[in-house]
């Protein structure tokens, strides 16, 4: 029996440092205590597995795996889980921190948490992806459960993954257990809307910000970085509400109209399977080009560390509305503050898909599920609400809108770890 070990992942700039970065401004801005800030700064619990695959021609393949939960002060774990090659035990940890801030900061009652695996799902068959998503479940369901820590899609996976995640922690318990992920289809307990839901708050995002700054968003521009399931969304729905979306991007290159692109087509291309690159009788340009459109809306959508000390000078944008995690760097935070562009954080920006999530999570506890308007108005109430939570927050302190956030967001964890004391 032949066994492959997987190659090792090639490796980013460490998102890590940048959430350490973030915390420790806010940290210092909050006066923490030595203690209190060891406590939020390191994640309480960390899983690392490796587990056997075997492929379609027979040979068995040793996949990585990773689940971490940062923080469960406020309530269970919650967060995605990311097949990608470049997925690093620093990734996880970075992004499980992001999402206690994000729960945090819009006031839904989990704690933060993030898996991922290191693989290419597209090199996979879907009789090996579905073999791999189900021992990767099996290897982490010593910690994930509806009351412990719901785990969700985030890149490479998709609601078919969380179905399977799903179905598996269910045979092994022996009855159906909706509430242990959210992201699943509505036909096994999803909820309508989630499949939108973070490209649609990052549309409420954009029309609040607009409403904040004076801006119309009917003669605004957009350009987005990343088209999945994030930025394709918030594209079509910006599009909708009247904004000239003049160029999109994805790994492939970017495509560039200046009168506005359609994107719905665009879209149904790329959900469909084809890269951005192959959509006939477009102007291309370059990933760095898009960065640097005079746009009012630049959407970051893909990846963090896209916008570093390297590139972000050249941002011409008025606002940076980041749908990724972890888009921007603390430099480049600082060169755009500099050249007066506004940066509307991710834990505030793409919490569309947490908040909608937690919605699933409360209608599958429930058995009672909601119509899609009444998922669209409390997401858009919650949004919004968070947005002049922050707003408040950052004018009250002359402070940016990510220190708001995060100033919001460990202030409330801070909080609650305070009042629930040290155990034991
Ligand atoms: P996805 O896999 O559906 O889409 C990512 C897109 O980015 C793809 O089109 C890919 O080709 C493109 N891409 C990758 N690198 C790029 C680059 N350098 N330049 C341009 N395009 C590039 O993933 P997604 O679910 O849309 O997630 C995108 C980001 O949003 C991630 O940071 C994720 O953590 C974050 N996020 C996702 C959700 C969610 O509900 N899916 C919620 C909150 C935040």
């Amino acid at each position: 029996m032949a066994v492959k070990q997987q190659p090792p992942a090639p490796h980013k700039a460490n998102a890590l440092n940048t959430a350490h970065a973030q915390f420790d401004a806010a940290a210092d801005r909050l006066r923490l205590d030595d203690g209190v800030r060891a406590i939020l700064r390191s994640a309480k619990r960390e899983l690392a597995v490796n587990f056997p695959v075997q492929m379609d021609d027979g040979s068995i393949k040793v996949f990585s795996g990773y689940r971490v939960q940062h923080n469960l002060a406020r309530g269970p774990a919650k967060g995605g889980i990311r097949y990608h090659p470049s997925v690093s035990l620093d990734e996880v940890r970075a992004l499980a921190m992001w999402m206690t801030w994000k729960t945090a900061v819009v006031n839904i009652p989990y704690g933060g948490a993030k898996g991922g695996v290191v693989v290419d799902p597209k090199a996979l068959s879907q009789t090996e992806l579905e073999k791999l998503t189900r021992r990767y479940a099996t290897e982490i369901s010593i910690i994930i459960g509806k009351n412990e820590d719901i785990p969700a899609p985030d890149m490479g996976t998709d609601g078919r993954i969380m179905a399977w995640i799903m179905d598996t922690i269910s045979m092994h318990r022996g009855y159906t257990e909706a509430g242990v992920v959210t992201g699943k289809p509505v036909s096994v307990g999803g909820t309508l809307g989630r499949l939108e839901a973070t490209g649609r708050g990052l549309l409420y995002t954009v029309q609040e910000t607009a409403r904040h700054y004076g801006v119309r968003l009917e003669a605004a521009t957009v350009a987005v970085q990343g088209f999945g399931n994030v930025g394709s969304v918030a594209a079509v729905l910006l599009q909708e509400a009247g904004a000239r979306v003049v160029a999109v991007s994805d790994s492939s290159g970017a495509v560039y109209n200046g009168q506005g692109l359609d994107v719905k087509p665009l879209a149904g291309r790329k959900a469909g399977g084809a890269p951005l690159s192959a959509a006939p009788g477009l102007d291309r340009i370059s990933n760095a080009e898009l960065l640097a459109l005079p746009v009012d809306f630049l959407v970051p959508a893909a990846m963090e560390n896209e916008i570093t000390g390297e590139n972000a000078g050249a941002v011409k944008a008025r606002f940076v509305v980041e749908g990724a995690n972890g888009p921007t760097t603390p430099e480049a935070d600082a060169i755009l503050a500099a050249n007066g562009i506004t940066v509307v954080p991710d834990i505030l920006a793409n919490a569309g898909g947490v908040i909608v999530s937690y919605f699933e999570w409360v209608q599958d506890l429930q058995f009672y599920f909601w119509e899609e308007d009444e998922v669209n108005e409390r997401l858009h109430r919650a949004i919004t609400r968070a947005f002049r939570d922050v707003a408040r927050t950052a004018e009250q302190h002359k402070i940016s809108l990510r220190e708001a956030a995060m100033v919001l967001g460990v202030g409330r964890v801070v909080e609650a770890t305070k009042i629930r004391g040290i155990y034991p």
